[in-house]
This record gives structure tokens, C-alpha cells and sequence, in this order.
């Protein structure tokens, strides 16, 4: 697993340009900034986004990043998702030191401040059930009424609050409002809940709350309490900004952070929403959150994308203002771009067809030299033995070969990469008239790819020796979506790509495959990028293909660049 710190400085952008103000003009001293992950979901590409730009602008900066956790909903939150958090954060490449934080850590604060709001004649007890407070509420068109119960004194509301606190009432019963503006063009201000009763268990303060703040009551006290002073967050969060303002101005809060948004990140073929994700896991339309077609980043790390690709993604993604969808084509060329320089190249044959080499000797094993990494000079070689039986991928033989065919048929000459040019010389059928094996001879003359005539085959294939490869699962992943917009017809289920995942037993790879790490990504070549699964066990090789080789994006910006 990766854990360097990511050092490669942003293109500068709207935020960038703000903080560089901020410091300039002496509005702030130092920069402070926070990721605040509500722990109910594993996290996703989106929140990559998130993470890079809070942890990159405070490090460009010379600041610091704060890890808070926003638990203030017990009932959809576990200690699972909070581990499984920092570790994805660390493997993306960032570290928060010293600075994890929970907003949990601040209820007993934020229940002062609640009762600082009643004691101000700001704040409420409302006796509504939820269906009447949202009915009472009005729309974007029409205006609000005030509840019955927004006028009752200040210590009938402290005497009622401090009741709700002990436990007195039961779940709905009563809530704590904040008493702004009924008739507010923004609904957030229309006398937001801040406080509800919730008997349920905390996955840290246990059962000493009954009464959980609203998202919107900790949060902004919680930057303010932790000095925060740049709070960067996704475009959904700007309408809920001027309520964070008035939270701030109506509190006597050590510190005034500065919300800024930017856009979301939407990709196609996919779902970034923790409330679908966790469904597609519950109802096992996936293998779990770590599934390697899920977006999250547990997901994306069992597929083997490595996260340099996934910080370089999100860097050219940039920062905007905007909403927007990025093809999950560009994605794959960014990660294949990263992989191509660095992943080892390997063979393993998916679809094993023998073939038999009847002038080559039957003990003869010899050690082949290939190329680890043709990209890259100093990645060396390695070897991989050779034997008169060998095994190459079924699709790459045709007995009667169509006239773009130019892999092995009979009588075709072929070169088996880094090996020798092979011929064709006949076929081995089954009762039922299928290929089952394949005699050829080799040209001894020809060893390590090359001819000394200057003979060039059409063809280099891939191969394995059958005495030396090594049995594996390989399972091969597609979009788990089968559209780009799912959901858009409005049953985003039904739109799942039913071949998202295929399952092949009876594959084989060079042995020197079986000592890889999990997750550490090689290219079989030919076939694709491809990585050792968790499940993966000395015996039982699992392999799960990260990606293929075609990349039809960078086609696709090579014809726009023409054109
Ligand atoms: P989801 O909608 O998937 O449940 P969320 O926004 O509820 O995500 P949080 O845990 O509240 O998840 O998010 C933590 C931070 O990540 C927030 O500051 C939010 O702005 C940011 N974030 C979440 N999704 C995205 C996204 N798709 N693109 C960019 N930032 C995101
Ligand atoms: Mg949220």
C-alpha cells in the first residue's frame, strides 16, 4: 500500500486564489481545513475529490487538514465506516496527524449553545409531528406559516429542552427549532430543526444522548470550534450557507470559518451516492462496499487502480464552480496512462488452448528472457521457461481464418513473444469437432522473437509453458451500470449491467504472479491490467482485471485534436 505524501502542486483555482488572498491580505494567519465524512457508507470517487482538494489546498499552503468525523445520525452510523474511512484516506495518500476529530466530541458544547439560543429567544420546542412541521413549512413558491408553538416563553422551552434531554418524551415527540424567518426564500432558514429525540445508541458517546443535533447545527459550530477557516465543500452546501452564517453570528463561537463550494463530481456508468451504494451492498447486487466495481475507493482499490492514478484523476478534473459529469472514460485513461508506466508486465492465457510442439524435446525446458516493462528500461527482465507444451489463448487460433485473421491458423507461421516463431501443422479434435489441441513446430533458429532471414510474422502471441504455469480464477469486471446516465428513466436497479462481472475458472498465469502482493497491478500482456484478489490464496489464485488494454478515450481526444 502507498502512503507517500502527494507533494506535486495543484493548477492554481478559485479556492486556491481565495486562500492565497486570505494569507496575503493577513485575514488569516495559517490555513486550516477539514474533511468532514459522515461515517454511514464507505467512501467514493467523489469524496477523492473532496479529500485531494481539502488535504491539497492546506498543503500547498503550508496548513493542516483536520479529519472530523459528522456523527451526529446514530442511527445510520458504525465504527466499521469509521475505520474503514481513515483507511482509505491514508491510502489515498493523506494523513490528518494529530487532527481527527468527532463531532460527537462537541455535544455537550452544542447543547449549551442550543440553550444560549433559547435563553437569546432564538430557538423553540415545537410540539409538531414531523408531516405537519414539513407542512407547515410552505414551498419554494409559497411562504411558511409559524408554528403554534413558536411563541411559548423562554423557560417553558428551557424547562421543555432540558426534558427532552433526560429522556422524558419518546422519539418525534418534540424537536428543537431555530426561530428565524417562516417566510425565507431559502428553506433552510424556515426555523430549521436543530435538535430530535433519538433513543438509539451512539458508536462513541453509547447511550448518554437521547437528543442528536441536526448536520446543520454541529456543523459549522464544529469548523469554528476547531479553527477551521477555509470549509470546502461539494455545491449542495451553498444553500445551507447562510444558515451556517447565522448559527456563527448568533453564537459566541471562538473562531469564523468561511464556507466555499465547489462542484461534485459525477461520472458516468456509475453512482456516487452512499445511500444507493449501501443498497446495491444490502441487497447483493455486489460482493460488498469493496467490490472492485463499486466507485468507493475500498472498490477501486481491490480493482488495483493505484492512487497516484486517482489523485492525478481528480487533479485534472480541476476545481469548478460548476456541476458537471466526466466520462468514465477519462478516468480509465488516466489510470491506464499511470499503469502503463509502472505495471510489470506478465502472460497468463484466459482461455487455454495446448499446444503441442513436435520437433521441440520432450525434457527440454529453456528460460526465455522477456522484458518486464518495455516502457520502462530499468524495470530489467525476467524469465519465463519454455517446454514443448505450451498453452496460448483459444481466441488467437481459427481453423478457418477470415481475411483480417492474422493470429495462428493452419500452415501460419506466428511468434510466440520472446520465445520462437511457431507453425501450425495440424489439429486435435474432440467427438463433438472442437479444437482441443494443436501441433505445431518451432524454428529453433529463431529464439528470444527473432528471425536472422528477417522473416516477420503478422502475429506475436502470448504463451505459458503447461508444465510451468500456475492455475487461477480471473474475474473480469465491466461498467456496473449499462448506461452512462443510470437511473435517468427512473428504475436506476433495473439499469445494472447484468455482465458486469464474468467469472472465468481454468485460466493460467506465470508463476511468478502467485508471489504478487494484493492489489499490486501487472499487465498480462495482450489481455490487460490485472491484479491479485483478497480472496486470492497460494493453491487458489484469484486475479481481478483492473482494465484492458483499448483505450477508446484517448482515441476520441486524438480525433478531436485533428478535427
Ligand atoms: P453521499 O451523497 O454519497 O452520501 P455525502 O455528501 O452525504 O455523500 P459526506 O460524508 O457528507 O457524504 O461527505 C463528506 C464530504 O465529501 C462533504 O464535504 C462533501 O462535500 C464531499 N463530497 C461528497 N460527495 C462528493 C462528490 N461526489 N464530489 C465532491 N465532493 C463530494
Ligand atoms: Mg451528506
Amino acid at each position: 500500500m502507498s502512503t507517500e505524501t502527494p507533494t506535486t502542486p495543484e493548477r492554481s483555482d478559485f479556492i486556491r486564489e481565495i486562500v492565497a488572498a486570505d494569507l496575503r491580505e493577513g485575514r488569516v494567519q495559517s490555513v486550516v481545513t477539514r474533511f468532514p465524512p459522515e461515517p454511514n457508507g464507505y467512501l467514493h470517487i467523489g469524496h477523492a475529490k473532496a479529500i485531494c482538494i481539502d488535504f491539497g489546498v492546506a498543503r500547498d499552503f503550508g496548513g493542516r487538514t483536520n479529519l472530523r468525523f459528522d456523527d451526529t445520525n446514530p442511527t445510520k452510523e458504525e465504527q466499521e465506516y469509521i475505520e474503514g474511512i481513515q483507511e482509505d484516506i491514508h491510502w489515498l495518500g493523506f494523513d490528518w496527524g494529530e487532527h481527527l476529530y468527532f463531532a460527537s466530541d462537541y455535544y455537550e458544547q452544542l447543547y449549551e449553545w442550543a440553550v444560549y439560543l433559547i435563553n437569546a429567544g432564538k430557538a423553540y420546542v415545537d410540539d409538531l409531528s414531523a408531516d405537519e412541521i414539513r407542512e407547515y413549512r410552505g414551498t419554494l413558491t409559497e411562504p411558511g406559516r409559524n408554528s403554534p408553538w413558536r411563541e411559548r416563553s423562554v423557560a417553558e422551552n428551557l424547562d421543555l429542552f432540558e426534558r427532552m434531554r433526560a429522556g422524558e418524551f419518546p422519539d418525534g415527540a418534540r424537536v428543537l427549532r431555530a426561530r428565524i424567518d417562516m417566510a425565507s426564500p431559502n428553506m433552510n432558514l424556515r426555523d430549521p430543526v436543530l435538535y430530535r429525540i433519538l433513543h438509539a445508541e451512539h458508536p462513541r458517546t453509547g447511550d448518554t444522548w437521547c437528543i442528536y443535533p441536526m448536520y446543520d447545527f454541529a456543523h459549522g459550530q464544529s469548523d469554528a470550534i476547531e479553527g477551521v477557516t477555509h470549509s470546502l465543500c461539494s455545491l449542495e452546501f451553498e444553500i445551507h450557507r447562510p444558515l451556517y452564517d447565522w448559527f456563527i453570528e448568533n453564537l459566541p463561537v471562538p473562531s469564523r470559518p468561511h464556507q466555499y463550494e465547489f462542484a461534485r463530481l459525477n461520472i458516468t456508468y456509475t453512482v456516487l451516492s452512499k445511500r444507493v451504494l449501501l443498497r446495491l451492498v444490502n441487497e447483493g447486487h455486489v460482493r460488498g462496499w469493496d467490490d472492485p466495481r463499486m466507485p468507493t475507493l475500498a472498490g477501486l482499490r481491490r480493482r488495483g487502480f493505484p492512487p497516484e492514478g486517482i489523485r492525478q484523476f481528480v487533479a485534472e478534473v480541476g476545481v469548478a464552480k460548476a456541476d458537471s459529469t466526466v466520462e468514465m472514460g477519462m478516468f480509465e485513461h488516466v489510470i491506464r496512462d499511470v499503469l502503463n508506466r509502472k505495471a510489470l508486465r506478465r502472460f497468463a492465457v484466459l482461455r487455454p488452448l495446448k499446444v503441442v510442439i513436435e520437433n521441440y524435446p520432450e525434457d527440454l525446458v529453456e528460460e526465455m528472457e522477456a522484458p518486464n516493462n518495455p516502457e520502462d528500461p530499468g524495470a530489467g527482465s525476467r524469465r519465463v521457461p519454455f517446454s514443448r507444451e505450451l498453452w496460448i489463448e483459444r481466441e488467437d487460433f481459427m481453423e478457418e481464418p477470415p481475411a483480417k485473421f492474422f493470429r495462428l491458423a493452419p500452415g501460419r507461421e506466428v511468434r510466440l513473444r520472446s520465445a520462437y516463431f511457431v507453425t501450425c501443422t495440424g489439429v486435435v479434435k474432440n467427438e463433438a469437432g472442437e479444437v482441443t489441441e494443436l501441433r505445431c513446430t518451432y524454428d529453433p533458429a529463431t529464439r528470444g522473437g527473432d528471425s536472422p532471414d528477417g522473416r516477420r510474422p503478422k502475429a506475436t502471441l502470448h504463451w505459458l509453458s503447461a508444465r510451468a504455469a500456475v492455475p487461477a480464477e480471473v474475474r473480469l469486471y465491466d461498467y456496473l451500470f449499462s448506461r452512462p446516465d443510470p437511473g435517468a428513466d427512473g428504475d436506476l436497479f433495473a439499469d445494472l449491467n447484468p455482465a458486469s462481472e464474468e467469472v472465468l475458472r481454468g485460466a493460467f498465469v506465470e508463476a511468478s504472479t502467485a508471489e504478487l502482493p494484493v492489489g499490486e497491478t501487472v499487465q498480462f500482456e495482450r489481455l490487460g491490467y490485472f491484479c491479485p484478489d483478497p480472496d486470492s490464496a497460494p493453491g487458489a489464485l484469484v486475479f481481478n482485471r483492473t482494465l484492458t488494454l483499448k483505450d477508446t478515450w484517448a482515441k476520441v481526444q486524438a480525433a478531436g485534436k485533428q478535427g
